[in-house]
C-alpha cells in the first residue's frame, strides 16, 4: 500500500481508504474481520459518515487495542434521530452526536473532524453562523480532532472554504462524469441523464480550479463517489454509456491534484480485496485514457487528464507530472513570470527526474495522447515558466 500526505496536516493516509457503507451490513464479528482485512492490506483510513449507533459501537469494538493504527475520518453534523440518519446544523445536536461518536468508538480523539455534506454557499454560511466551524476549530485546539474538514459535492462551496482558509481536508466527489458538470446544489443533478444528453466538453473549470487550489494551499482531498455509486462500472447505468473498471476509476481520482485517498466502498470482503488490488495493478490496467476517449458524446479534447497514456518519452519526461505543475503554476497567474509560482509547486517540479526543458520535440507523445493535447507546446510553456 502506498501512503500519501494528507495535505499539510501531517497525517499520512493510505491511497485506498474505506467508506463505511459495507460495515453496516455486518455482524459484530464481521466488523472485526473487516478491520483485520483493512490492516492486512495496509488500508489505514476509514470514513465514518454514518451516525448509526450500532456502527459506531461495533467499529469501536473492532478497533480496540489498534485504534492508533487507523486514521478515522468522523463527521460533525451527522446525527441519529428517530432511528435514522439526519444532517443537522444545530450546534447542540452536533455536539451531542460528536460526543456520542467518541464514546461509542471508545476513543478520545478523531483524526479528521469533517463538517458533513455542505452543498450550497448559503449552507456554508449557516455552518459558520451557527458556530459549527468554530466548534470544529475548538475541537482541534483541544486536540480532540487533528484536522478540520468539510465534505461537499459542490466545487463552489469547496473553493470558498479553501479560499477562506477554513479547512485542512476536503472530502469531495470525484469521478470523470461529475468532473464534466458545472456546480450544482443538488447532488442528484450530477447523475441526471438529461445533463449528459448534450455533448459535454472537458472538465468543469471550477472543479479543476478547486483541485489545484487544494494542492496549492495544502488541503488534502479524500475522495468519495469515485465509482459513481457503482454506476460507472456498468455501461447500462453509467451516464457516459460506457463502463470503466475499478482500477481506472481509482486511478482517475488519485491523479487529480490534491487527492490523497479514495474512500472505496466495500460491501463484502471481496470488495475490499478488489479495491486493494489497485496497488498491484499494472499501468495498463490503471490507464483510464482509452476508456474516456471512447465515451460517446463526451470529449476531453485538448485537455490533459494526467493519465500518462503518452508515455514513454525518450528523454524520460513525465508529461503528466510536468503538465500538472504547469497548470498549477498557470492557475496562480504565473504566465511567463517565475516569481508568481508558489514555492511548493517550484519545489515539486524541481525534484522531477526530468524537466520540460529536456523535450526534443520528437512528437511521439502527441501521437499517443487520446485527447489531442499539444504536448510540445505545453513542454515549451513549462520550460519558459520554470526556467528548465
Ligand atoms: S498529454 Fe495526453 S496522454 Fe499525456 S497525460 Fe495528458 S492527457 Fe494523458
Ligand atoms: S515531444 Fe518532448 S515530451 Fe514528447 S516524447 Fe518527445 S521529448 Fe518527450
Amino acid at each position: 500500500m502506498k501512503y500519501r500526505e494528507l495535505g499539510t496536516t501531517g497525517i499520512k493516509v493510505s491511497e485506498i481508504g474505506m467508506g463505511c457503507e459495507g460495515f453496516l451490513l455486518q455482524t459484530e464479528e464481521g466488523y472485526c474481520r473487516f478491520v483485520d482485512l483493512l490492516e492486512e492490506y495496509g488500508i489505514n483510513c476509514i470514513d465514518m459518515y454514518t451516525p448509526d449507533p450500532d456502527f459506531r459501537t461495533n467499529l469501536g469494538k473492532a478497533l480496540k487495542r489498534r485504534r492508533e493504527r487507523f486514521i478515522l475520518q468522523g463527521h460533525l453534523c451527522s446525527c441519529w434521530k428517530n432511528g435514522q440518519y439526519m444532517r443537522s446544523r444545530d450546534l447542540a445536536e452536533t455536539k451531542a452526536a460528536f460526543e456520542d461518536q467518541l464514546l461509542r468508538l471508545g476513543t478520545d480523539y478523531l483524526d479528521i473532524g469533517m463538517i458533513h455534506y455542505c452543498d450550497s454557499l448559503s449552507d456554508w454560511e449557516e455552518v459558520k453562523k451557527n458556530g459549527i466551524l468554530a466548534y470544529a476549530k475548538e475541537l482541534k485546539a483541544r486536540g480532540v480532532i487533528r484536522a478540520v474538514g468539510l465534505s461537499s459535492h459542490n466545487p463552489q462551496v469547496g473553493l470558498k472554504a479553501v479560499q477562506e482558509g477554513a479547512i485542512e481536508v476536503l472530502m469531495f466527489s470525484i469521478n470523470p462524469c461529475y468532473d464534466l458538470l458545472p456546480a450544482n446544489e443538488d447532488v442528484e443533478e450530477l447523475w441526471n441523464e438529461k445533463n449528459y444528453e448534450q455533448k459535454l466538453l472537458n472538465m468543469d473549470p471550477e472543479r479543476q480550479a478547486l483541485y489545484e487550489l487544494c494542492q496549492k494551499k495544502g488541503v488534502g482531498i479524500t475522495v468519495m463517489k469515485a465509482f459513481g455509486g457503482g454506476d460507472l462500472l456498468n455501461a447500462e447505468l453509467s451516464p457516459a454509456k460506457a463502463a470503466l473498471t475499478e482500477n481506472q476509476c481509482l486511478h482517475y481520482a488519485l491523479s487529480r491534484p490534491g487527492a490523497a485517498s479514495v474512500m472505496a466502498g466495500a460491501r463484502s470482503e471481496d470488495d475490499i480485496r478488489r479495491a486493494a488490488a489497485y496497488e498491484d495493478a499494472s499501468d495498463e490496467e490503471r490507464d483510464y485514457a482509452p476508456a474516456l476517449a471512447a465515451m460517446p458524446k463526451i470529449s476531453w479534447s485538448g485537455h490533459c487528464m494526467y493519465c500518462s497514456h503518452c508515455a514513454p518519452c525518450p528523454m524520460g519526461i513525465s508529461v503528466a507530472e510536468v503538465t500538472r505543475f504547469l497548470h498549477l503554476a498557470e492557475a496562480q497567474g504565473a504566465g511567463e513570470s517565475r516569481e508568481a509560482i508558489p514555492e511548493t509547486v517550484r519545489e515539486h517540479y524541481k525534484v522531477l527526474p526530468h524537466h520540460a526543458g529536456e523535450c526534443i520535440s520528437c512528437g511521439s507523445c502527441e501521437t499517443r495522447c487520446p485527447f489531442s493535447v499539444s504536448i510540445i507546446e505545453n513542454m515549451k510553456k513549462a520550460a519558459a515558466i520554470f526556467g528548465y
